[in-house]
């Protein structure tokens, strides 16, 4: 079976959105028991360090949760390894922010993906929307220097 590289980029970054998705779901279901979180600055230095442990043990459960399914196990340890360095630094901040930015970095990729298309004259895989335009609505294939419109075909 042929795959794509860039429709495996694509499933790849939505599953990672989707884990994004998760993590804001499990701050906002913590933020109604933890009211801090909202507005992202907790005074007393104890209290600061138990809401930090609190998020990063909702967002380790998180990536739990998805080890082997959707998420691979080094992407899974790279993740937690993120998580576990905000929460040695104490970050409050960063930690309140992660799943937002982990969200919209993944979405992104998606968007990305989708501008990814296939010469059809040399089968080659290359980002549309990054290449310039060199006619109405096509840009030079990479490989074979074929224009080729949005949707792969050379034209
Ligand atoms: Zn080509």
């Amino acid at each position: 079976m042929y795959i794509s590289i860039a429709s495996l980029i694509r499933k790849i970054a939505i599953e990672m959105t989707n884990i994004g998705e998760a993590f804001i779901k499990a701050m906002k279901d913590l933020e109604k028991n933890v009211p801090e979180i909202k507005h992202g600055l907790v005074k007393d230095p104890a209290r600061k360090s138990e809401v930090v442990d609190m998020i990063a043990k909702v967002l380790l459960d998180v990536v739990q949760k998805v080890k082997g399914h959707g998420l691979a196990a080094d992407k899974a340890a790279e993740v937690e390894a993120v998580i576990k360095n905000l929460q040695n630094r104490n970050d409050l901040k960063g930690l309140i922010s992660y799943p937002f930015n982990f969200a919209m970095a993944w979405k992104h990729k998606v968007i990305q993906a989708d501008m990814m298309v296939i010469c059809s004259n040399c089968k080659t895989s290359f980002d549309w929307g990054g290449r310039p335009e060199i006619a109405m609505g096509a840009v030079a294939c990479p490989k074979c220097g074929k224009a080729v419109d949005q949707k792969g075909n050379a034209v």
